[in-house]
């Protein structure tokens, strides 16, 4: 590989934050309302012009279920307070029987919507302002400034070039665990990745969503680099594979109804799963009733009926460096990824992440492994999050 070398130079320090987020999606809007609604002063950091990451420029507008599917809402907070926001247009429609608390009813029919994504983007962006975020978009992360083992800075990349910001705490919201690479963090790579693209069309009558979604074997953890992540000619395949396979889709359609034409495609590469945090503990399958001593939130099952999770503090905070923490698809879950990476799983770890980084702002500790755990599931308990009830 040629190589050149970079002149050094000195950044301009644009501002100062008790909690900086990096990456504007579900898990990190979460975050960031959580924070500032416990008096942290707070900046959401997000590389494209919306907030909802793959809920929203990805197209993906099925809030999947807050409950076990035997009757119970598992999820609530801010988790329950997004999917409401995400149907205030009445796109969709909470199930009849959760209104009216028809038990029996409830055991068959799941606690979840279909939203309008730019419906649910608008909502987010205006809830984040409202409760205080500084929200920077156009703007990528690059790199972190550590002394010993907390960092200080962080770099990010907008037209104007290169600057810094200084915060006492980080919150990885980025689901590449971008942050957590830069910090010397180890990471994990997970292959399940697809070419896949949701879209909408209008029919000639009304507006419909599309699915394409097929196995594609060229993004596996043989060309995956745990450091740089997908190289930018992979995500740029993985792009233009998905794109043309759709439009072959729409040319299909038009070919049945001339009327078909497309008004929202996927603008974020639809990756399920790049890089993840590998924590003190590592999220499984098998963990599926365990009631962790940390436990912070409990979640079901999105995939099938009866399991509950608790959700251990130490799966969100990083090992090597004190002031960081993740959260959404980027924590560090083994087995139980595929139901952690769900929407509503990464509200609820955003709301945990930027409750716990408020905390820990105004705590003696200055690492999140020593913070009051105590402290932080009452905190949760106070905001309406389900922490650790026996179901
Ligand atoms: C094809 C597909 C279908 C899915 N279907 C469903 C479904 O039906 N229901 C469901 O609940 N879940 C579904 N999921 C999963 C779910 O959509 C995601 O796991 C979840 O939305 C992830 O939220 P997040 O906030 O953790 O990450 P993301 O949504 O990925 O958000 C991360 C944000 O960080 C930003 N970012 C990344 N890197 C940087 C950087 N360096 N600097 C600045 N910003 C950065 C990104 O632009 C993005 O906005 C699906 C996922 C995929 C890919």
């Amino acid at each position: 590989m040629k190589r050149i070398k970079e002149n050094a130079r000195y950044l301009e320090i644009r501002n100062e934050y008790d909690v900086a987020v990096v990456g504007g999606g579900v898990a990190g809007a979460a975050a960031a309302i959580s924070a500032a609604r416990n008096n942290a002063k707070v900046c959401l950091i997000e590389r494209y012009c919306a907030i909802g990451g793959l809920a929203t420029l990805g197209n993906v507008n099925v809030y999947l279920p807050l409950c076990d599917g035997k009757g119970n809402k598992i999820i609530t907070g801010i988790a329950e307070e997004f999917m409401k926001l995400s149907i205030l247009d009445g796109y969709g429609k909470i199930p009849e029987c959760w209104l009216n608390n028809n038990f029996e009813e409830c055991k068959r029919v799941r606690l979840k919507v279909e939203f309008n994504p730019w419906t649910f983007a608008i909502e987010l962006e205006k809830l984040l302002i409202d409760e205080g975020v500084e929200i920077l978009y156009d703007t990528r992360f690059s790199d972190v400034i550590k002394e010993g083992n907390k960092i200080t800075h962080l770099i990010f990349e907008d037209k104007k070039g290169r600057f810094a910001i200084k915060s006492k705490v980080v919150v990885d919201a980025s689901g590449d665990a971008d942050v957590c690479v830069c910090a010397g963090e180890k990471v994990v790579s997970v292959d399940t990745n697809v070419a896949c693209g949701w879209f909408f069309c209008f029919d000639g009558e009304k507006v419909k969503r599309y699915v394409f979604s097929q196995k594609y074997d060229h993004f596996n953890r043989q060309v995956y680099d745990l450091n740089t992540g997908f190289s930018i000619e992979q995500t740029t395949q993985q792009i233009l594979s998905s794109r043309e396979n759709i439009s072959k889709i729409i040319e299909k359609m038009k070919n049945e109804n001339s009327r078909i034409l497309p008004v929202s495609l996927p603008s974020i590469p639809t990756f399920r799963m790049t890089r993840r945090l590998k924590g003190l503990i590592e999220l499984e399958e098998s963990h599926e009733k365990t009631l962790f001593s940390d436990a912070v939130g409990m979640f079901g099952d999105w995939r099938k009926s009866g399991p509950v999770y608790y959700m251990p503090f130490s799966a969100l905070y990083a090992v090597r460096t004190s002031n960081l923490i993740t959260a959404g698809r980027c924590i560090s879950a083994c087995s139980a990824w595929d139901i952690i990476r769900a929407i509503p799983v990464c509200a609820l770890t955003g709301e945990i992440a930027g409750t716990a980084s408020a905390l820990l702002c105004r705590s003696k500790s200055k690492r999140f492994s020593s913070l009051d755990i105590r402290k932080l599931q009452q905190t949760l308990k106070n905001q309406g999050v389900k922490v650790d009830e026996k179901i």
